[in-house]
């Protein structure tokens, strides 16, 4: 321990030594190259199974070009919040364009998933209101229950039968609000977004979905979770994040034009931090130009991902629920994660261990991504590494 610190900072440096004793520790590493199905990491190509970049758009040439082309037209930076002087044409745009691809009556736009749920939950509740919660949401989501002031009941993960049981519990409130992923990050399953909307109109609660990784990804051509089970204007609030399938990076909030009107009035990431760049703006409407007219990209990233997890149960890993392209190999024990992904690694293959309070203690995993940008012979190439480090770590037989 350094003591030049001094006494003060003693307890962080305890923390993060307790981290790294218990295999807890983020080592974080860095990209040479673009975010691709292969990057380079230390001076070496490695096949990535690591990033959300699930149609290979964050190194796609027309989203590239669409951002030069911008950048030449309109600059770089917004300058302001889109309250004052930030709100440029290409915000316009991509929130129109957004709107009529998800079959929403509005979209706005904010700088990232994250400040996109900081945004609309405590815009719609507050501390007289309650707000039930799966339990295994989202950070950006608990985060923004806590900003709200609201009371948190959490239910059971995707329990509609302990949903209901806790609204019948809790009467006294003003107002309600039920919110869930869409599709669960850290075991890719999805939430029974049916059932919700059922017990939301049931009761007159508002329900809202966060669809970041439905986002491009589930209903028709990418469409999000909403189109997927065919239930426009029942939700009325659809998060949604441009930095996962959309290869750049933004948040949505999609839904009723009353919502978003109040939003654009109260949502303090949009009063108070500045609009999405250029750049950004410009690659997110080409990006909706893309998928608009193509679903190939979705069909292939779908295709990589049943093959994947086929493959990965044949040779006996785990996988846990997945129902998506998320697909964890469940270990366990986070120093058998740490170790799993190091020889990946050693084996030319990018896929971070995940532990806690990612997910919970006892439940480290390696998180398998794939990409559109995989060819079969990337899957054939990853899978053969996958089941050697298996095999020598007794994960398999
Ligand atoms: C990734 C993620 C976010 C954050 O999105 P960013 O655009 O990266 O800030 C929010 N909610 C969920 C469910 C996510 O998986």
């Amino acid at each position: 321990m350094n003591d030049s610190y001094g006494e003060k900072l003693t307890y962080l440096a305890e923390q993060l030594e307790d981290l790294k004793a218990n295999h807890l520790y983020n080592r974080i590493r860095t990209l040479e190259s673009a975010m691709d199905g292969h990057v380079v990491i230390n001076g070496r190509t490695m096949l990535n199974f690591c990033a959300n970049n699930y149609l290979g758009l964050a190194n796609h040439p027309r989203l590239k070009e669409a951002a030069k082309r911008a950048i030449d037209q309109y600059g770089i930076g917004p300058g302001a919040v889109r309250t004052i002087a930030g709100t440029m044409t290409l915000h316009d745009q991509l929130e129109q364009r957004l709107a009529q691809f998800k079959r929403a009556e509005a979209v706005v736009t904010m700088q990232s998933g994250f400040t996109a749920n900081l945004a609309v939950i405590p815009a719609l509740v507050g501390q007289e209101d309650v707000i039930f919660s799966d339990r295994l949401n989202h950070a950006s989501i608990i985060d923004g229950c806590r900003l709200s002031r609201a009371t948190i009941v959490a239910y059971e993960h995707n329990d509609v039968a302990d949903l209901r049981a806790k609204i019948a519990e809790t009467t006294q409130y003003r107002r309600r609000l039920i919110v869930s992923d869409g599709v669960f990050s850290m075991d890719g399953d999805i939430a029974p977004l049916p059932e919700l909307c059922e017990v939301a109109e049931e009761h007159d609660i508002l329900l809202m979905v966060d669809d970041a990784h439905g986002e491009g990804v589930l209903g028709k051509g990418g469409r999000g979770i909403v189109d997927h089970f065919g239930l426009h204007g029942r939700v009325d609030i659809e998060v949604g994040t441009m930095s996962k399938a959309f290869g750049v990076v933004g948040g949505i909030i999609a839904g009723k034009q009353i919502i978003i009107d109040w939003v654009r009035q109260r949502g303090r990431p949009f009063l108070f931090s500045s609009a999405m760049t250029v750049p950004d703006a410009a690659a997110c409407l080409e990006a909706v130009d893309l998928l608009e007219t193509s679903d190939e990209l979705v069909a292939r990233l779908w295709k990589n991902a049943d093959f994947l997890k086929q493959e990965l149960r044949r040779m006996g890993f785990d996988t846990g629920n997945s129902a998506t392209p998320i697909i964890p190999l469940m270990l366990g024990d986070a120093e058998l994660a740490q170790e799993f992904a190091r020889q990946l690694f050693e084996n030319g293959v990018f896929a971070m261990a995940i532990g806690f309070p990612t997910v919970a203690k006892g439940k480290a995993r390696i998180r398998v991504m794939n990409t559109a940008a995989h060819t079969p012979q990337d899957l054939e190439e990853g899978l053969e590494v996958f089941a050697r480090v298996g095999r020598s770590l007794g994960v398999i037989v």
